[in-house]
């Protein structure tokens, strides 16, 4: 296993805040380059990824209010406790 680019836990924290557009180009580019050597990774961003772009689209018309704050009060409490 190489170490040269973040691990996956790191990579699935900033995930996150890749997709809240929180990161700094940097730190952009070290997940980039992660997820494009892991598998794992790119299926955790991927399904993060549909699940806003549903949040976004689709949910403000057919999802109540409050499943969207359950929804983002996990990512947050995600960010705020990482695992490990
Ligand atoms: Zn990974």
């Amino acid at each position: 296993m190489g170490t040269a680019f973040v691990n996956c836990d790191e990579t699935i924290e900033r995930l996150y805040s890749y997709l809240d557009g929180e990161l700094t180009d940097d730190r952009r580019r070290e997940i980039a380059q992660h997820l494009d050597l892991c598998g794992p990774c790119v299926h955790a961003f991927g399904f993060e990824a549909e699940l806003r772009k549903v949040i976004a689209n689709r949910c403000r018309d057919h999802v109540p209010d409050a499943l969207i704050d359950r929804v983002a009060s996990a990512l947050k409490e995600e960010q705020i406790h990482p695992q490990g």
